[in-house]
């Protein structure tokens, strides 16, 4: 399957990808840890990326596009796979479907996570990421490691991400009501999309997003 997902920062994306991935044997594909990876590699792409996140922007799309194309390439994404933060404008899902076209593919999917926004800016303050991995991802109080600080999957140390604090996180919302929803006409027009409720404990919000992709 090729599925996207989208959903406001805190909805719950990186959650379920991590989840919905190994049910349904897929790669999770999620540009944000891509980028997160690149800047503690300190590479000249981690640097360019962390200037725009810090702010709450999106990175430009020609390296997010090149980047994202790079990972699908992979041979482990031959079979399928899920997307989680990629495309994050109508440029981008424009670019990704000229690519799917030139490899004779298409989406199965587009699942949307709704969230309210009090619910998403709950989520994100609590939310504490690995430092080896921010695909390992707890919340303080909703879904907290085993031991404080400290990531149950690796044993790596939780840290808070930078771009998590209060000012960036208003911008980020604005950032996804502006340039992201639009995506979700775009692919209404194609009749992809599938939204769910994201509240409730992460297991319902799998079981729904199973159902919902049957
Ligand atoms: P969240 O999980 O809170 O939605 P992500 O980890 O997906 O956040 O993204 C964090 C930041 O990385 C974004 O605010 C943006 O700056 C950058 N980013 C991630 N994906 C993209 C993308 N497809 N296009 C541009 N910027 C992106
Ligand atoms: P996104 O990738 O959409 O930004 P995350 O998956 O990182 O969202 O989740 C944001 C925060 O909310 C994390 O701290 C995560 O542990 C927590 N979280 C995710 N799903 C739920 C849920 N169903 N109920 C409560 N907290 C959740
Ligand atoms: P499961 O037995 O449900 O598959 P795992 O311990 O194998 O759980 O973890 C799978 C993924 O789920 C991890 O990579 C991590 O990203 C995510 N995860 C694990 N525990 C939590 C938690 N408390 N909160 C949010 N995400 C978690």
């Amino acid at each position: 399957m090729r599925i996207v997902l989208v959903g406001p920062p805190g909805a719950g994306k990186g959650t379920q990808a991590t989840r919905l991935a190994e049910t349904l044997h897929i790669p999770h594909i999620s540009t944000g840890d891509l980028f997160r990876a690149n800047i503690s590699r300190q590479t000249e792409l981690g640097k360019l990326a962390k200037s725009y996140m810090d702010a709450g922007n999106l990175v430009p799309d020609e390296v997010t596009i090149a980047m994202a194309k790079d990972r699908m390439e992979q041979p482990d994404a031959e079979g399928g796979f899920l997307l989680d933060g990629f495309p994050r404008n109508v440029s981008q899902a424009e670019a990704l479907d000229e690519l799917l076209e030139t490899e004779d593919m298409k989406l199965d999917a587009v699942l949307d996570l709704e969230a309210p926004e009090d619910e998403v800016v709950k989520r994100i303050a609590g939310r504490r990421v690995c430092r080896n991995n921010s695909a390992h991802v707890f919340h303080v109080t909703y879904t907290p490691s085993k031991k404080a600080g400290v990531c149950d999957v690796c044993g790596g140390e939780l840290y808070q991400r930078d771009d998590d604090s209060e000012e960036t996180v208003r911008k980020r919302l604005e950032v996804y009501h502006t340039q992201t929803e639009p995506i979700i006409d775009y692919y209404k027009a194609q009749g992809l999309v599938v939204t769910i409720s994201a509240m409730g404990p992460v297991d319902e919000v799998t079981g729904r997003a199973l159902e919902a992709l049957k």
